[in-house]
């Protein structure tokens, strides 16, 4: 029972995926934030012509004035919190979140303030208790955040609630309502805040899924033919060359043979592996081309140790033990074709992988585990 409740207030995604899930979310409700902003501004700037045009002005006595005062500021700080989220909209999720909460603590200083200014008019605390949940549902906090802007709001209110004159004769009304707006409200932003992420982190999953090969856990053709023309066109990249490697291995066919296909897909695991580790630190973009074909790219301000490390992962592999089913398998080769380019502007893909095939297909007449780097006349 307790595990189940706990598990309401979980984040609907692991801990290694928070940054993504907080980008995603930060620039999903983004305009959400920028439309309370720009509604809670209207509000009061609504509110501050009402009182202009009213008998007496918006300073007739001390009460008015306190009124003025709080709508004038909140219209201020509402309109500060836009141009900053406006600012702050390429950065960390984490500092707009920062000054989401900043934003949900004034309007709850706000709200208790009102509800003061009515309590001294004889009326209720009914702003307090309508704010609280459209906040809430407006502000997309997270619950223990919601917890203590809100609790800390409640707590502050019904001190000074209390202090006032006549105030212990309402004390547990007040209290009582206010608690119940606050704890609904904390309920409703863990709800929303669940809600968004949960349906965020699912779509990183399908978006992740649709350009993953499942066998190996390298990018698939979706990748390839999608994001890599994409990365080839950056303007970052301008000066860099492109460096293109296709690798295929060595007699497959009789290796699958010989060991079955469950052991040839071990075999590949152990060489998409064999692919990342020699990326290193690297921006490499590492796509299962074919049935045993791997496909390689990076770009580089200095290729000249491209081939260098083309070998390295060629003889990583011929060195490497694979097992299956806890017996060792006998090492395969691979044969590499290797494609060195400047990334001009028109620069395809399609003219990378036919001359890194081009290399490749030399390599294999050549005899095998090796290297061949692509030029022209090949
Ligand atoms: P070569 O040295 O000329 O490359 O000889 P090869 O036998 O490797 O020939 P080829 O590259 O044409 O072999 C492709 C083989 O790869 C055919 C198929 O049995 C095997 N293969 C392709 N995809 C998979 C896979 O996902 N799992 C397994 N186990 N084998 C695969
Ligand atoms: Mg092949
Ligand atoms: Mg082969």
């Amino acid at each position: 029972m307790w595990q189940k409740i706990k598990s309401v207030f979980i984040l609907p995604y692991p801990e290694s995926e928070r940054d993504q899930v907080e980008t995603l979310l930060a620039r999903r409700v983004y305009w959400n934030r920028q439309l309370l902003y720009f509604g809670v501004a209207f509000m009061q700037l609504s509110l501050l012509i009402t009182f202009a045009l009213r008998p007496g002005g918006l300073f007739l006595h001390a009460r008015r004035t306190g009124y003025v005062c709080l709508y004038f500021i909140l219209l201020v700080c509402s309109l500060s919190a836009s141009i900053l989220l406006a600012r702050l909209k390429d950065h960390s999720p984490r500092s707009q979140e920062l000054l989401q909460n900043i934003y949900a603590a004034l309007v709850c200083l706000w709200s208790c303030g009102i509800a003061v200014l009515d309590r001294m008019g004889g009326g209720g605390i009914t702003v307090f208790c309508y704010m609280m949940p459209a906040l809430a549902a407006l502000c997309v906090l997270k619950w223990n955040a919601a917890l203590i802007i809100m609790g800390g709001s409640w707590l502050l209110l019904n001190t000074v609630l209390l202090i006032m004159p006549g105030g212990f004769d309402e004390l547990f009304n007040n209290a009582m309502n206010s608690m119940c707006a606050v704890t609904l409200s904390v309920l409703i932003a863990n709800q929303l805040y669940r809600a968004y992420s949960h349906a965020l982190y699912q779509t990183l999953l399908v978006q992740r899924l649709a350009i993953t090969d499942h066998l190996t856990g390298l990018y698939n053709r979706r990748y390839l033919d999608e994001r890599i023309p994409e990365i080839l066109d950056r303007p970052d990249g301008q000066g860099k060359m492109a460096v293109a490697l296709m690798m295929d291995i060595d007699h497959f066919k009789d290796f699958n043979d010989r060991y079955g296909h469950r052991a040839g897909d071990e075999c590949l695991k152990t060489l998409a592996e064999a692919l990342l580790e020699v990326g290193g630190s690297r921006e490499i973009h590492a796509v299962r081309y074919g049935g045993e074909e791997l496909f390689m790219l990076w770009l580089d301000s200095d290729p000249s140790k491209a081939a260098q490390t083309a070998e390295t992962l060629r003889n990583s592999i011929a060195h490497r033990q694979i097992l299956h089913e806890g017996r060792p398998l006998s090492p395969v080769t691979v044969s590499i074709g290797l494609t060195i380019e400047p990334l001009e502007t028109n620069l395809s893909i399609d003219s990378l992988i036919q001359h890194a095939d081009a290399a490749l297909y030399q390599a294999k007449t050549e005899g095998r585990n090796r290297v061949v780097l692509y030029c022209k006349s090949a």
